[in-house]
């Protein structure tokens, strides 16, 4: 087994958690039993992370583009600041994630899958972790995370998965519970029993692409869903460090940046998703702000993205001083897609 995708450790204990009456409602064969068992017993000794929740992790790390542990990716200075919207939590990754500034923590019933109080294209990612089999509608709720994701945005998801049979609903059988009903019963009641065919409700839900991260198969299945890309960026990526842009997207990347050394021109490396890199010389193309780059040490410049460098889906894209790995920065120095 791989180590745990969340915090590195490479050790996982086993303790069986599932009951026979839930084993008796889901009519699990007795593999099918096994491998869900594996799935929410087996966990890392150092932080506790199920199988299930390893999975969702592998599948945030390619959302990120980071290798990993997820703890790694929150304490470097990656420069990426993604806005996460957490729907419901998910254990251990939660408090990894909530320490970026852009994560957001949304409970049930506050935060309701089916009508999210967020506006469109408010996230870079959309993650939740066994929610969806709760959910009355889950067509309706993942239509909702893929509203409020930007273009080219990654929903992240898992769902109790029985891959030998077709996804079932639970309308006129007998209720079934996941987890301690006691306190909020039918925050519990599952709606949905997910089989083979669950990859097809992301794409009913309009998700462009959509792939699968697992951990010891069949146990647990991690979905990751890409909202098809636009023409838009990530609209805050203007003045931040690092930006997005999807293959499908803009063409060009310029900004300003002010010569800080005094001397009297700059130029930039544009990277792209930190290997291929073009260099172009700052150019006063802005004929309106002359001034201001020979009276400041203000250049603008202007860049051509390279198609052929560009990957499907999204490509991190970041922009430093010439020959140097120092970034173009925020605030009065930027740089956006056109
Ligand atoms: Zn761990």
């Amino acid at each position: 087994m791989t180590s745990c995708s969340v915090c590195g450790n490479g050790d996982y204990v086993f303790h069986g958690v599932l009951e026979a009456k839930l084993i008796g409602q889901w009519q699990l064969s007795a593999e099918e039993a096994a491998y869900i068992d594996a799935q929410q017993g087996t966990r890392c000794t150092q932080c506790g992370s199920s199988l299930r929740v390893a999975a969702l992790a592998d599948a945030i790390l390619a959302a990120l583009d980071h290798a990993g542990p997820l703890v790694d990716f929150c304490r470097s200075d990656a420069g990426a600041m993604p806005r996460v919207l957490d729907i419901n939590g998910a254990v251990f990754i939660s408090d990894v994630l909530s320490v970026l500034p852009g994560y957001v923590r949304g409970d049930y019933p506050e935060v309701d899958m089916l009508d999210l109080p967020y506006a469109d294209e408010s996230f870079d990612i959309v993650l939740h972790s066994d929610t969806l089999e709760h959910v009355p509608n889950p067509l309706r709720a993942l239509e909702e995370c893929r509203r409020v994701l930007v273009p080219g945005g990654r929903l992240c998801y898992t769902a109790p998965t029985i891959v030998g049979r077709m996804t079932r609903s639970r309308a006129g059988l007998p209720k079934s519970y996941h987890g301690d009903p006691k306190a909020n019963a039918d925050d519990y009641l599952v709606h949905t029993e997910f089989g083979a065919d669950m990859w097809c409700y992301p794409l009913r839900a309009g998700f462009a692409h959509v792939g699968l991260h697992q951990r010891d198969f069949p146990a647990a299945i991690a979905i990751t869903a890409s909202r098809a890309g636009g023409p838009a960026v990530s609209p805050s990526s203007a003045r931040h460090l690092t930006g997005y842009v999807d293959v499908a997207g803009p063409d060009l990347v310029a900004g300003w940046a002010m010569d800080q050394t005094g001397i009297s021109a700059v130029a930039v490396d544009v990277i792209i998703n930190d290997t291929a890199t073009i260099r172009a010389p700052a150019q006063k193309h802005r004929p309106d702000l002359q001034g201001i780059y020979e009276t400041s040490g203000n250049h603008g410049f202007h860049v051509l993205l390279d198609r052929s460098l560009l990957r499907p889906g999204t490509n991190r894209v970041t922009v430093c001083f010439a020959g140097t790995d120092v970034q173009i920065p925020n605030g009065d120095q930027y740089f956006q897609f056109f």
